[in-house]
């Protein structure tokens, strides 16, 4: 007997269609993402619970809706982006179908809470099956949209059945949101657990796109980048992004493909790429590329299916051989000496305080500025150097005083000696520099686990099969004791000085210790040594068993260090404390039982034969000057605790920050010699403007006691100046 034949009811429908375009809670938060970024958010925040199935929020701080939208927003069919057939082939905004928002809140709870600049105060509605299910309501909020989604698929048991995992759709949603976030420079974009404090992923305002794909990736992958970019007038195609180098590969092809700033795939243009690579890679293994392509929208088919990620376009085959090529010309022309300098500085998961997510929308609304209070400050203005210096001879002065015979000579390369060349070798080939090295059982390590040696090789397999959806490459420290101290500098961040310190135009250096600046109208002495110093900690603290490899060009043996050091008056070295030789002996052997922990966390290295070889690299371009290494050494044996794992690793960044520090010993460095473009990056000068300067900017969360203790002072204010001319 036949069935009977009957119109569906529409909800069933409309359901039916919802679960096409959102599969899972990633394809969910994709379209909310690019929502976001539509209503020009520069602040977006995502957490969720149990992989997005239970709850999603996302935090903007766009536009914000209209209330009079409020209620047709969750309709299909809606859209403030497009209103002709004719729109379409200019569409420059991500969404344009009006299908998200109604997909959802076909299968999920929506609350929807938005304020626009204008409107008094926020409003808050929830939505049903498409529509308004209560009205909105005022209440408090900033500017921007939260959207809450809960309880994704309480309707449609099939689907949410077949989202078995709530671990699987949490790599994937992290895998969104850090490729957003790579590729929306200058925004902020975070994902977390809902209850956690720490993000998995974020980014900061002031990252570069490089910065980004260190923070998602590590060091390995973004110091191995090369930057390409190309243009074709004819077919209208323009061409941005960064690749890994012939160095560098990995087990899986990584393409992060972005196409008129919307995420998708195309695996035509993957295999074109691929094969490029393979003439240059070892077999079965693959490159890193993320490739920003911008099509003239007219050329784009961009009316496809929101779930086919799968992109085609007009003259795809033309444009995928020019891609080809450029990319085989940068390969081609790359040695693998240049790609030391395309890395770029640290990632930082949760500096900032994510509690005020629109402080600088808000900040510029309601501070104005009064012509009065206007000073004129221009980057390219002359900075202090200027003035103090004589062009022809700088510096001189500086090292007329000092006799530099006099100074201990440690048994390494000097600071100045160490060169590109020697920095290039510094950063051969690192045992972790396949970014896909999840190590294993690193929820679990101590630092007693390092002497008892643990079958690691089969333990990584598993963990790899485990992990192998999941973004993140970086190694992932789970250490309690590692978490901790990245709270406690979390606690600690001043948000004004931080501000400052992002913000603020560079004057000049007095000397190695203080620097002027000024911010806004303001003129303050900062005191370069102390926060190089923060600025080091924080680093070795954040990015704990990620770092790159200095490599001495000779190595240093760690008894003539320790012997320099206790020679030194510093040491406070006294008979008492027994013979120098037998301490500098224990020392070397004590360090040599520390070996495979120190190297494996914190990059330090040491030989067979008990010679310091390499140091970590914290920041790009930057090695510590090398006075200083006998006293690290020394006070590593005197000065840190090795029983407590959380006072060890506290402890020891900070004899490495100090050791690392801009101080006072700079200042015996030669300065350089005129157009000579090498010794100039060796400068102090330099390297305080250019590199400490620079991670102050993006990397730093200056602790509240430094506006308490004088390392941040502040000497004039430009208008109390301007009264003081006028009286004259
Ligand atoms: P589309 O993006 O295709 O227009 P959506 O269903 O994704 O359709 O969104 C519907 C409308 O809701 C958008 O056109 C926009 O006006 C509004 N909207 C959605 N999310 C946001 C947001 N985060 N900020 C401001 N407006 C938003
Ligand atoms: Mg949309």
């Amino acid at each position: 007997m036949a069935g009977v034949i009957r119109r569906l009811d529409e909800t069933v429908v409309n359901r039916i269609a919802a679960g096409e375009v959102i599969q899972r809670p990633a394809n969910a938060i994709k379209e909310m993402l690019e929502n976001c970024l539509d209503a020009k958010s520069t602040n977006i925040q995502v957490a969720v619970k149990e992989g997005g199935l239970k709850l999603i929020q996302i935090q903007d701080n766009g536009t914000g809706i209209r209330k009079d939208d409020m209620d047709i927003v969750c309709e299909r069919f809606t859209t403030s982006k497009l209103q002709t057939f004719e729109d379409l082939s200019g569409i420059s905004t991500y969404g344009f179908r009006g299908e998200a928002l109604a997909s959802i809140s076909h299968v999920a709870h929506v609350t929807i809470t938005t304020k626009t600049a204008d409107a008094k105060c926020a409003y808050r509605a929830t939505y049903c099956d498409g529509k308004l299910k209560t009205q909105p309501k005022p209440c408090a909020g900033n500017q921007g949209t939260q959207i809450i989604v809960e309880d994704l698929f309480y309707n449609v048991s099939t689907r949410r059945k077949a989202l078995k995992s709530p671990s699987e759709e949490y790599s994937r949603i992290v895998e969104v949101v850090s490729r957003y976030a790579i590729h929306n420079s200058g925004k902020s974009l975070s994902v977390k657990k809902q209850g956690e404090t720490m993000a998995d992923v974020r980014t900061l305002p002031n990252a570069s796109i490089l910065d980004n794909i260190r923070a998602v990736f590590g060091n390995a992958v973004s110091r191995e980048l090369l930057e390409v970019g190309c243009e074709d007038q004819k077919l209208t195609f323009k061409l941005k992004g960064y690749i890994s180098n012939a160095n560098y590969s990995v087990k899986k092809c990584i393409l992060i493909l972005f196409i008129n700033h919307r995420l998708v795939e195309s695996n035509a243009l993957k295999k074109a790429v691929e094969t490029v690579y393979a003439a240059y890679l070892p077999k079965n293994t693959h490159p890193f590329l993320y490739l920003s392509l911008e099509i003239a929208p007219h050329n784009i088919d961009v009316n496809v299916h929101p779930t086919k990620h799968e992109v085609h376009f007009l003259h795809e085959d033309c444009i995928i051989e020019s891609v080809q090529k450029h990319i085989e010309s940068k390969l081609l022309g790359s040695n693998s000496s240049r790609t030391y300098f395309t890395q770029t500085l640290l990632p930082r998961p949760s500096v900032s305080s994510d509690a005020k997510p629109s402080t600088s929308s808000t900040a510029e609304s309601s501070e104005r500025t009064y012509a009065h209070q206007m000073v004129r400050t221009d980057c390219r203005a002359q900075k202090l150097d200027a003035f103090l210096l004589p062009k022809e001879k700088p510096a001189s002065a500086g090292q007329a005083t000092v006799e530099p015979v006099s100074r201990p000579q440690p048994p390494t390369q000097d600071t100045h000696e160490m060169d590109d060349a020697d920095m290039l070798e510094a950063l051969e080939e690192q045992e972790t520099s396949d970014p896909s090295e999840v190590r294993p059982g690193t929820s679990s390590d101590t630092l007693d686990d390092y002497s008892r040696k643990r079958p690691r090789v089969v333990q990584k397999e598993k963990q790899e099969d485990l992990t192998a959806a999941a973004t993140p490459r970086r190694r992932v420290i789970k250490l309690t004791s590692v978490r901790e101290l990245r709270d406690e500098i979390t606690e600690r961040a001043h948000t004004g000085l931080q501000e400052m310190l992002q913000n603020l135009s560079f004057v000049g250096c007095v000397n190695p210790q203080w620097t002027l600046i000024q911010h806004h109208t303001k003129l303050y002495l900062l005191n370069t040594t102390k926060l190089s110093q923060e600025l080091f900690y924080q680093i070795l603290i954040y990015d704990f068993g990620n770092f790159g490899v200095l490599r001495l060009s000779t190595p240093a043996p760690l008894y003539e260090l320790a012997m320099l050091a206790l020679d030194s008056e510093e040491s406070g070295w006294s008979e008492d404390d027994g013979p120098k030789e037998g301490l500098a002996q224990y020392i070397v052997d004590f360090l040599k039982k520390k070996t495979e922990m120190l190297e494996d966390y914190f990059s330090f290295e040491i030989d067979e034969e008990g010679n310091l070889t390499g140091l970590p690299l914290l920041l790009d371009k930057y090695t510590p000057t090398m006075e200083g290494l006998p006293m690290f050494v020394l006070r590593l044996a005197t000065e840190v605790n090795w029983d407590d794992e959380k006072e060890f690793f506290r402890d020891f960044s900070r004899e490495c920050s100090q050791f690392y520090s801009i101080r006072k010993q700079y200042i015996l460095e030669p300065e350089p010699e005129e157009e000579e473009q090498d010794t100039e990056l060796n400068s102090w000068r330099w390297k305080v403007e250019h590199i400490i300067f620079k991670a102050f900017r993006s990397l730093f969360s200056p602790p509240k006691h430094f506006s308490e203790d004088g390392c941040v002072l502040q000497i004039a204010n430009l208008p109390d100046l301007y009264k003081v001319f006028e009286r004259c």
